[in-house]
């Protein structure tokens, strides 16, 4: 079984002052727990992996390119530079705002995998998909679409993530989620090998939050959480690295 992950996704919020709460949450991160990721702005990573050496921090997104004439955007390299280990790749509020594809996603996540990071890969169905039945055509799609041929469950982590329940207080059932997980980790397998899909972690997101960790956790095929809203505050977050120890 790989070590369970409870990661966090500030999106954009957080400033210097925020830092305290990294340090509180810190001290609910040991060797023997589950491992603790927060991907802060890109303005907080160096700060950040100073004021919490015992979690792990990435970014939110990269380019796909190494460097070059691409104003406002950050590499692969410039995160590691910074102080980054993952980096988050096709949340789904970047596939909407920015128009992402999954051939965008995979060319980020072989950048992030060739330069040393580990790829956070966000998949997920919207409400009119999964009204629609379509839920696990999209998730095959957008697995086998977003995920490079080079994937490991060194370099990969997937993160399933409906968009109807991100920041929207819905949450699938644990019949839904187990679903879904059980048939990604199926497709991993047919692709990658059993062992590889065995240890490549798979997260839940979509308001998780500590009243509901609990349940999500006993899911099978469920190895942790990408938390969005309830990963700003130690007092919301602390709780549910416990509910995953
Ligand atoms: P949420 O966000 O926990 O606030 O729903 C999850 C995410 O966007 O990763």
């Amino acid at each position: 079984m790989p070590r369970k992950l409870a990661a966090g996704n500030w999106k954009m919020n957080g400033t210097q002052a925020d830092l305290a709460e990294l340090a509180a949450m810190a001290e609910a991160s040991d060797a023997e727990g589950p491992e603790v990721l927060i991907c802060p702005p890109a303005t907080l990573i160096t700060a950040a992996a100073q004021a919490a050496p015992a979690m792990a921090i990435g970014g939110q997104d990269c380019h796909a390119e190494p460097k070059g004439a691409f104003t406002g955007d950050l590499s692969a390299a410039q995160l590691i530079d910074a102080g980054a280990t993952y980096v988050i790749l096709g949340h789904s509020e970047r596939r909407d705002a920015y128009e992402e594809g999954s051939d965008d996603v995979r060319a980020k996540a072989r950048a992030a995998q060739s330069a040393g990071l580990t790829a956070v890969i966000c998949l997920g169905e919207s409400e009119t998909e999964r009204e629609a039945n379509n839920t696990l055509d999209i998730i095959s799609g957008q697995l086998a679409g977003s995920v490079p041929d080079a994937a490991t469950p060194e370099n990969t982590v997937i993160a399933y993530e409906p968009v109807w329940a991100i920041g929207t207080g819905k949450v699938p059932s644990l019949e839904q989620i187990a679903e879904v997980h059980d048939f990604m980790r199926e497709k991993l397998s047919q692709r990658f090998g059993e062992e590889a899909a065995k240890n490549m972690r798979l997260l839940y997101g979509g308001s998780v939050k500590a009243s509901n960790a609990e349940g999500i956790f006993a899911i099978e095929n469920v190895d942790g959480a990408l938390v969005g809203g309830a990963s700003l505050k130690a007092a919301d977050f602390t709780p549910i690295i416990k509910a995953l120890a």
